[in-house]
């Protein structure tokens, strides 16, 4: 299975380089100018330099031109005295020009000649370093490693010595980066472990005191006695997720109702809420608690109530006017979740019928006038941060693996710079272990050649107890390298950073509304992305920020700011919800961004397809039973469904199991095949990725939920134990659509059957070779290497979901036959055969 996984990946990497190279050939024309990278860095110097003005660009030509042809008509002549004039006019402009851009003239006519090539080229054909970003996208799916160019000067010997590889950076010209960070100002330097010998509490205290919104804290408060609705603003790290409930709460908003506070990300609320409840001394759940999707750690005591934004939404369904809540906090807006898009509908409308209601919106950047203009003109709340100045630089040339270059540039920083953690950016938990794994092996058996590296991932999945790692300081000597997931780029606070590597990537979700497709895909990040992560390094006190692209890259290529979600996702799920608030009219909500038409009519139809709403758009049983669910309308479907084919039981295994996400299965390095072997055990008779799922489940729960048992089997454990806790609560939710426990083992057909009723748009045929095509869709896709039919190729599969790489790929992947197509969703598929 190895070896054929290993051949799929080189037939990719082989597929994938056929089509640079045709794709290089089409670009001869461009070629031609970019022999060497160091011709192009040559070429947008001078661009830069020389040509800022279009104007003086315009009449710089034109005086070239007539320069060159003047010296050459004229050589020899006697000039009357205008044309001498004339020439020494046109002889000081340039001159001046050549001052500007410091280069000999030979150097300067060379350059020249390019620009106006490339100029004409740049016409007829608008080209970009888009190549550049997608080979680099396509290069890092195929996980070809360095195949950049390697003749990179050499400068610090030492260090050489030492890795062997690295990578030049260069500072950005002055016109790019002075607007990056003007907002700067230069502070006294706080030391929060000054005082290492006071009691924890104590140091805590005088830690809260030194954030920048504290000397806000008074004027804050008048701010939000005397205004309904307030837009808060502060810098990353200044307090406001922490503090602010806080202060609300000594202030004594929590006597009328609670205190919540909405968090975009799962960690984030989870980890605020435990530092909060340290903070004030309690035990987190008592006074200070938290809820996120299946797990809710609050009780009749709890005040301050950090959530998820979804799981607010969800709180909607059973207390539509928040009744119990005194205030409300939406926190770190900027990042225009779906669930945060619709919050802000939703308690706006609430916020006009509730008079004692307080709303805070709160955002780490500064483009708030239109989340004030949005709540009706609310105030703005700006409180200035603390921030030192950060040195941004560019790499000299693409790199063809961010990965790669990211991990070489962390040891890099490791060996050649002043002490200083360093937090890496990448995109995800399969790429953070990737590069944790690398960064022990290669300081592995150095010794005191270099010192101490502690490497902190911190990622959604990453159990709590490791989490808190990521917030320790830094042991003496030492230098810790978090990588972190976008995360780290606003939610969480990481002290102590000084050094912040930015690939420039992060993975977003895509919806593709012609095809229904949802995608997690690695894309760029935008110019405000790259801005707050900069912002990270300069915290505590001067900081660097190494960004893994070109200037170039940065200025062209990057968006200014990120697309809400609400514009490029699957709005089913919501679309759901706010039916079931009794929402109807979805058109006319009150959307900052209104999402695009055809995703919304896109989503009615899948939801019309599911049975959930009637033909006029109104709310089934069926759909009001989804409702209920915290999963996707396709799970939720697959569940209601099981009624029918009497295997609830067994089909709520399936789905916590498939709601853990990629986690189940352990694949150690040393052990790969051992690992493969085990999974296959449970794909015995090829019954497909589902159903060994639930074989995997229900073995574990046989062996009375043994470790052990995980161990032996390459299963990780604290994925089944979240399975566990998420079957419980599918399985009290039953209870409450009044669905019965059945359970019916041995019937696999009936049990496939009701996955087939939740996704049955997720269905392909097998076109030749592997390659599938979706029925009604003209999409092709592959078998996941990971999936246990990978090497059967059968002829019809149900998927739980697509993921884009190199190719399509289906994942989590089960047989069905085409005939259950027409018994289960005739009124979408009318089947010939
Ligand atoms: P903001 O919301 O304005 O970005 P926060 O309130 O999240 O700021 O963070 C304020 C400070 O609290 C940070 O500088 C950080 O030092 C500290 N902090 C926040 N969360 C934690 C945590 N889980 N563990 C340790 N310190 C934390
Ligand atoms: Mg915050």
């Amino acid at each position: 299975l190895e070896r054929n996984i290993r051949e799929r990946e080189r037939d990719a990497a082989a597929a994938t380089r056929k089509l640079t190279k045709e794709r290089l050939k089409q670009r001869e024309a461009e070629e031609a100018f970019f022999r060497t990278n160091a011709d192009v860095e040559a070429l947008r110097k001078v661009s830069r330099q020389v040509y800022l003005k279009k104007r003086e660009q315009k009449k710089l030509e034109e005086i070239i031109d007539d320069l060159e042809d003047m010296n050459y008509l004229f050589e020899g002549v006697k000039l009357t005295e205008a044309e001498d004039n004339e020439l020494s006019y046109k002889k000081q402009i340039l001159e001046l020009v050549k001052k500007q851009s410091d280069l000999d003239e030979a150097e300067f006519s060379v350059a020249l000649q390019r620009y106006k090539e490339l100029s004409a080229c740049d016409k007829t054909n608008s080209f970009s370093e888009q190549k550049s970003w997608e080979d680099q996208q396509i290069g890092k799916a195929t996980l070809i490693f360095g195949s950049k160019d390697k003749k990179r000067s050499i400068s610090q010997d030492e260090y050489e010595f030492v890795f062997g590889d690295q990578i030049e950076f260069i500072k950005a010209s002055e016109t790019e980066s002075t607007d990056e960070f003007d907002d700067v100002r230069q502070v006294q330097p706080v030391h929060p472990f000054e005082s290492r010998t006071k009691s924890t509490l104590e140091k805590l205290q005088e830690e809260r005191k030194t954030l920048p919104v504290y000397s806000y804290r008074d004027e804050l408060l008048q701010a939000v006695e005397k205004h309904q609705v307030l837009v808060i603003v502060g810098e990353t790290g200044s307090g406001k997720t922490t503090q602010i409930p806080q202060y609300l709460h000594e202030a004594g908003y929590t006597k009328r109702g609670k205190i919540g506070c909405t968090q975009p990300r799962r960690v984030a609320a989870l980890s605020v809420a435990a530092r909060v409840s340290q903070e004030m001394c309690v035990k987190l759940g008592h006074e200070v608690g938290y809820s996120i999707r299946f797990e809710d750690c609050t009780s009749e005591k709890t005040v301050l109530k950090y959530m998820t934004d979804g799981m607010l939404l969800r709180e909607f369904l059973g207390e539509p006017d928040l009744a119990s809540y005194s205030v409300l906090m939406v926190d770190e807006a900027h990042e225009r979740t779906l669930s945060t898009d619709i919050l802000f509908g939703l308690v706006k409308d609430i916020a006009r019928f509730r008079s004692d209601f307080k709303l805070l919106i709160s955002s780490a950047t500064l483009d708030a006038k239109k989340f004030s203009e949005y709540f009706d003109f609310a105030p703005i709340f700006h409180f200035p941060g603390r921030r030192y100045p950060v040195d941004v630089v560019y790499t000299k040339e693409p790199q063809a693996d961010y990965l790669d270059a990211a991990i070489v540039t962390a040891l890099q920083i490791h060996v050649t710079e002043a002490p200083g953690d360093i937090l890496v950016f990448l995109t995800g938990q399969e790429e953070i272990e990737m590069a944790a794994e690398v960064l022990k092996h290669r300081t592995r058996g150095l010794g005191t050649k270099i010192g101490e590296l502690v490497i902190c991932p911190i990622y959604a999945n990453l159990p709590t107890e490791l989490q808190a790692k990521v917030f320790e300081p830094t042991p003496l000597g030492a230098r810790k390298v978090v990588l972190a997931t976008n995360i780290a780029e606003t939610s969480l606070t990481i002290d102590g950073i000084k050094y912040v590597i930015d690939p420039g990537f992060c993975k977003t979700k895509s919806y593709n509304p012609r095809t229904g497709m949802e995608s997690l895909q690695v894309t760029p990040i935008s110019k405000a992305s790259a801005r707050q992560r900069a912002g990270r390094s300069g915290r505590t006190g001067p900081g660097k920020c190494f960004r893994l692209y070109t200037a170039y890259n940065h200025q062209h290529d990057l968006d200014d700011n990120t697309i809400p979600e609400i514009q490029r996702t699957n709005l089913a799920n919501v679309i759901l919800m706010l039916k079931s608030l009794g929402i109807h009219d979805l058109l006319h909500f009150d959307f900052m961004d209104p999402p695009p038409t055809e995703a919304l009519i896109k989503a009615l139809e899948l939801l019309f397809a599911l049975a959930a709403l009637n033909k006029y758009g109104e709310l089934t049983k069926v759909g009001r039973r989804m409702a209920e669910f915290p999963l996707d309308p396709m799970l939720s479907k697959m569940i209601v469904a099981s009624d029918k084919y009497k295997c609830s039981d067994e089909v709520i295994s399936i789905a916590a199991m498939l709601s853990v996400g990629n986690s189940i299965f352990h694949r150690p390095k040393e052990k790969q095949v051992h690992a493969d072997n085990a999974q296959l055990n449970f794909q015995t008779g090829n019954v497909g990725d589902h159903i060994a799922l639930l074989n995997i489940y229900n073995t574990w729960k046989e062996v009375n939920y043994s470790t052990q048992w995980c161990y032996e089997n390459f299963v990780q454990v604290r994925s089944m134990k979240r399975a566990r806790d998420i079957r419980d609560q599918l399985e009290r939710l039953l209870e409450r659509v009044e669905i019965e426990i059945t359970s019916n083992p041995a019937d696999l057909v009936s049990i496939k059957k009701a996955i087939a009723s939740g996704f049955f748009p997720h269905v392909a045929r097998l076109l030749k070779n592997a390659c599938y095509r979706r029925i009604k869709h003209p999409q092709t896709a592959y078998l996941h290497p990971s999936s246990g039919l990978a090497q059967v190729s059968p002829k019809c599969v149900l998927y739980h979901e697509m993921v884009l790489t190199t190719k399509e790929y289906m994942r989590n992947v089960t047989e069905i036959e085409p005939k259950w197509l027409a018994e289960i969703a005739p009124h979408y598929y009318q089947l010939k055969d």
